[in-house]
């Protein structure tokens, strides 16, 4: 197939883009490299541009007859959502209508979206289904939400047909160690810790101790990148083959506190380093973790790195081979 990977020079979409490509699919990546690192681009053809530029997205589709569409590009900060939501609106949600209508002129008829947990807001229960009511708390989470009923509109009126894909804490990198995960600055707590254990980084702050779970701290679905990526694969397959759209919640279906994280870090690097407790951050529930039994049953998906252990061991050998580079 000839896929578009839109935002494949990121942290998510260059994992999706080598696994891909080592599938024998013909890639194409459109990344305007706001977040993404070109030298993450290791498979395909790269075109530096923003999907909310109708006359890049025209050349393109013009250019190539595309099966599928791959959405990677959006903003993911929560805070700074919060104080700037002009820029999640403008990109997250304006930018992906202005790729989704170059989709319905070129006849694309097929898109995978990486949607996210924050679209279901505060937990009412866990693990988070399918059926859980969707009332995200910052403007991230709508503007991912606002996306997925845009898709719903688009398929019934244009036959526009999409999987949307809702992460919950993607982390680990490439095992082959070629890809892993660069954000500027970094906020995720696996990368945090890391460079913590690396001695890049003075310590690593837990954001609050007084939550309602075993040891305090919060707990969340970590799930590896190539796991997701292959979800993202069996996702796209099942849509060709059954011409319908569909949502999937991704998770491990396990949950980890951010202490056990700190904790497996340290095991697998082998180092000591501070742990400083702060005060919470805003807008974090105390549990997030997926019921991905949809995924499993509908895709016959089966997450392959499923210990936390080989998300952080995977993760820590992409940090170490970063100090090497510098
Ligand atoms: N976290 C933390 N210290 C940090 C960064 C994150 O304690 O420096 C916690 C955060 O409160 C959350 C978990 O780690 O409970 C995962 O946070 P992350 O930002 O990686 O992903 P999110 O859950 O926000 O998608």
């Amino acid at each position: 197939m000839k896929i578009l990977v839109v935002g494949g020079a990121g942290y998510i979409g260059s994992h999706m883009v080598k696994q891909l490509a080592l599938s024998n699919h013909d890639v194409v990546i459109l990344d305007n490299l706001s977040c993404g690192y070109q030298d993450a681009v290791k498979y395909g053809e790269l075109v530096i541009g923003d999907m909310g530029d109708t006359k890049v997205l025209d050349r393109l589709f013009s250019n190539n007859k595309f099966d599928a569409v791959m959405h990677f590009a959006a903003f993911i900060e929560v805070g700074e959502s919060v104080i700037n939501p002009g820029k999640y609106y403008h990109n997250n949600v304006s930018n992906t209508q202005v790729l989704l209508d170059a989709m319905v002129k070129h006849d694309v008829k097929h898109f995978i979206f990486s949607s996210t947990a924050a679209i279901f807001g505060e937990p009412q229960y866990t693990p988070i289904d399918e059926n859980h009511p969707q009332n995200p708390i910052n403007p991230y989470g709508r503007s991912k939400l606002m996306v997925e009923h845009m898709l719903e509109d688009y398929d019934n009126a244009y036959g526009l047909k999409s999987t949307c894909m809702r992460y919950f804490n993607a982390a680990g990198a490439d095992p082959e160690g070629e890809l892993g995960e660069r954000h500027n600055p970094e906020s995720h707590l696996v990368p945090l810790i890391l460079q913590a254990a690396s001695g890049r980084r003075e310590d690593i702050k837990i954001f609050g101790q007084d939550y309602a779970t075993d040891d305090g701290t919060c707990v969340r679905d970590y799930v590896h990148i190539n796991d997701l990526c292959e979800a993202h694969s069996l996702a796209l397959t099942r849509m060709q083959k059954t011409g319908n759209s569909a949502r999937y919640n991704l998770g491990n279906g396990k949950g980890f506190s951010v202490q056990q994280v700190i904790d497996s870090a340290k095991q697998v690097s082998g180092k000591d380093f501070k742990v400083t407790i702060t005060k919470r951050r805003a807008g974090d529930p105390a549990v997030l973790v997926a019921d991905s039994t949809l995924a499993r049953q509908e895709l016959n998906w089966q997450p392959k790195f499923d210990q936390l252990e080989t998300i952080i061991e995977t993760a820590w050998q992409w940090e170490i081979d970063f100090l090497v580079r510098q």
